[in-house]
């Protein structure tokens, strides 16, 4: 009678720790992977949002001015001459 509970036992035992095993090797699901932060910064010019990393950008009067566009930048540097010349 106590072998059989003692054997009862031992099977629980293995199959618990079976069961453990498996659960362990399953590959988990991967939580998102991390997206680069795209920082969105603002175009004066056409008042657009570009990502950071491919706006244009220039420095005007120690501050940095992003743009979408070379023509962007262009035309915001021309209009930036006429406001500071006038
Ligand atoms: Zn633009």
């Amino acid at each position: 009678m106590v072998i059989k509970l003692a054997i009862i036992a031992l099977f629980v035992y293995f199959g618990w720790k079976a069961w453990h095993a498996v659960l362990g090797d399953r590959p988990r699901p991967r939580v998102a992977e991390r997206k680069p932060v795209r920082q969105l910064v603002h175009d004066p010019q056409c008042n657009t949002y570009v990502p950071e990393q491919s706006a244009e950008r220039v420095m005007v009067r120690g501050e940095m001015v992003y743009f979408c566009s070379p023509e962007c930048r262009k035309a915001y540097l021309k209009r930036i001459e006429g406001e500071t010349t006038a």
